[in-house]
């Protein structure tokens, strides 16, 4: 039988990692500017963690959860996404007492159970973040900048921000019984699904990707139009802020988000060029989350990007980061007696961070060179009775293929110097 990756999931084969590498590094470097600090979370959780984090309504873990008991009989999900994990650790370390805000940024693995297509897979990346401590607009587009920045890095300028207000859970009642009353003269028009959800959570709806539900909700009341005062000057402080730090955004009344913890910011960067789907990034505020968890009043803030889009992106631009920028030695010995002198200088160049390579399977002189061509070295050393006669090796470029000597007494310390000094 033919063995495959199971649907949904992606091998990151080598041609690919160096732009993952590239986005990675990026991503983290403008973390630690904002002060943001990596945190590492399990792969999986208590179910427990995403049906009262994420939301039990929720499409997330309705219907995309990977759930199952463990040999032990305790119900078990992986990761939908980070920020659950990420509260339920704030909280059993102590977080809540140190200096706030606490600000965390993150490099996960998610799994959903969806439907795949282009840009939506089961196992996919996550790179996000979250500020912990701070209710005021000031702390979101704080975090929204530092998005904002990272694209930079990577090379988008323009601005994909749409930003809108979910309010706080007094804001929701209210809206809640005029949505009702929207939905329940179209009831008929919904999905199976949302139908069930009406009753419970009708927010949820709004969210549906069913496109009777999307064709029935296209006209109803918006939230963003029944906010409480605090709530409508906390959204009027988020604009003024993002304009004080020269960040473009567009006011989109029609986002909800898909997880039941929001509240007040919720925002999403949107391209074209992911496909269907549109979301690269998405996010918003959770003051009501950690409170929900039991580890009280703690206002935050957070969001996550899904790297697969992130790249679709950049592909769709043109942007190739990270193309193999690495020096890569490879040296071929001419005849036996070098052999064991090949394999020592291959170790004192890596453990001078060169990466270097010989021969291991017994190639033919000319078969190594013929190897080294096409195996995507960067540079070429030949080394024979010649070269350790008169103590002087030849490097050859492989991308351009000028030829430069060195001595073999000080070849490290010159080529360290040369690619990396
Ligand atoms: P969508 O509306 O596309 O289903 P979502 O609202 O469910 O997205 P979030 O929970 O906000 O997504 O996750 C944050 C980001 O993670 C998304 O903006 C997207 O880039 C990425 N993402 C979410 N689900 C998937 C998936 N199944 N495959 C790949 N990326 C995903
Ligand atoms: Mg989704």
């Amino acid at each position: 039988m033919k063995l495959t990756a199971p649907k949904g999931t992606r091998d990151i084969l080598p041609s690919e990692i160096g732009k993952w590498h590239f986005v990675e590094k990026q991503f983290m470097e403008v973390c630690s500017l904002f002060g943001y600090d990596e945190i590492r979370i399990p792969t999986f959780e208590s179910t427990e963690v995403f049906s009262r984090g994420v939301g039990d309504d929720t499409d997330v873990v309705q219907k995309e959860m990977y759930t199952f008991d463990d040999k032990g009989g305790r119900s078990i999900s992986l990761r939908p996404e980070g920020t659950a994990g990420i509260a339920r650790s704030f909280i059993e370390n102590g977080m809540g007492s140190m200096p706030f805000p606490i600000k965390l940024c993150y490099n996960i693995t998610a799994f959903r159970y969806e439907n795949v297509q282009k840009g939506r897979y089961r196992e996919f990346h996550q790179l996000g973040a979250e500020a912990f401590g701070s209710a005021g607009p000031r702390v979101d587009a704080e975090l929204i900048s530092m998005i904002s920045l990272f694209f930079r890095r990577l090379g988008i300028y323009d601005s994909m921000l749409r930003i809108n207000s979910i309010g706080c859970p007094e804001c929701r009642k209210k809206y809640n019984d005029s949505l009702k009353g929207f939905l329940l003269e179209r009831y008929e028009g919904l999905c199976k699904v949302c139908r069930d959800r009406y009753e419970a959570n009708p927010l949820r709806v709004l969210d549906c990707k069913d496109e009777r539900c999307k064709t029935v909700t296209a006209e109803a009341p918006l939230l963003s139009d029944s906010l409480c005062n605090d709530c409508a000057d906390h959204f009027v402080g988020l604009q003024e802020a993002l304009s004080d730090l020269d960040i473009d955004y567009e006011i989109d009344k029609r986002i909800v988000r898909g997880l039941d913890y929001y509240t007040r910011t919720v925002f999403e960067f949107i391209s074209e060029n992911v496909g269907t789907q549109g979301t690269i990034c998405g996010g918003g505020r959770y003051d009501g989350l950690i409170d929900q968890f039991g580890g009280g009043c703690v206002p935050g803030i957070g969001f996550a990007l899904g790297v697969e889009r992130l790249l679709m992106e950049m592909d769709s631009r043109g942007l190739v980061p990270g193309e193999n920028e690495k020096v890569s030695l490879y040296i071929a010995s001419i005849g036996d007696e070098t052999v064991a002198l090949a394999h020592r200088l291959c170790f004192d160049l890596r453990k001078n961070g060169i990466a270097a390579e010989t021969d291991l399977t017994g190639r033919s002189f000319r078969a190594a060179l013929k190897y080294a061509g096409k195996a995507g070295f960067t540079h070429l050393m030949i080394i024979g009775k010649d070269e350790t006669d008169s103590g002087v090796v030849k490097l050859k470029s492989l991308k351009d293929a000028s030829e430069k000597d060195y001595d073999l007494t000080d070849l490290v310390e010159r080529l360290k110097e040369e690619f990396y000094g």
